[in-house]
């Protein structure tokens, strides 16, 4: 496959859990591979356009923190492929490599964050939150946490990855129709259904 660098776009309304959505960074477009984690700014832009996705926000919920750095993107983009990895193996019941588990939980414990109390004078108090490591890595590693959560629970189960000619996309299964990973790949796999029929058609 060749490899376009361009920017990911949305695709749908309905948000995938947050590790599904970071593992579709990689998607493919007419037989190339789309990579979303091109440059350290696609990074800084995919988490601020995820952050209501993140169980807990706390150093996201600025923008301006967001800065990663070239070393920061390489990191996203090897956890990135080893939860693909791991996520196929658990909707294709296939042993993982531990490789990738030792990856995940690596990212896993980059950065710990805990809640701080924020009162002043005679205002209502409030609650703030500081962590161990920059927002980016925080990200990263809260992702490899949420994909901790995911694949050892019973929503584990429910992942799927999109069978439509072409894609490389994962979808967790909200609903028990849901066969593909967006309406557009139900109607290519709907299309190349036909017309393997109508081939087979003709050569009777
Ligand atoms: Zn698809």
């Amino acid at each position: 496959m060749a490899k376009a660098v361009v920017t990911n776009s949305s695709r749908k309304a309905q948000a995938e859990p947050l590790p599904v959505e970071f593992a579709n960074t990689l998607s493919a477009a007419r037989g190339c591979t789309v990579e979303g984690l091109g440059s350290p700014a696609d990074l800084e832009a995919w988490l601020w356009r995820h952050r209501d996705l993140f169980p807990d926000p706390g150093p996201l919920r600025e923008e301006t923190a967001l800065r990663a750095s070239e070393q920061q993107l390489s990191h996203a983009c090897v956890l990135r492929d080893a939860v693909r990895r791991l996520i196929a193996a658990r909707v294709d019941r296939k042993a993982p490599h531990p490789w990738d588990i030792a990856h995940v939980n690596r990212a896993s414990g980059m950065s710990q964050a805990w809640p701080v109390l924020v009162w002043q004078g005679t205002r209502a108090p409030g609650a703030d939150s500081l962590c161990t490591a920059d927002a980016v890595t925080h990200a990263l590693s809260l992702i490899a946490r949420s994909l901790v959560v995911l694949l050892a629970g019973e929503q584990g189960a429910l992942l799927r990855s999109c069978r439509a000619p072409g894609c490389v996309l994962f979808f967790y299964r909200h609903h028990p129709r849901r066969a593909w990973c967006s309406s557009g790949c139900g109607n290519r796999a709907r299309v190349a259904r036909h017309q393997a029929r109508h081939c087979a058609d003709n050569r009777k």
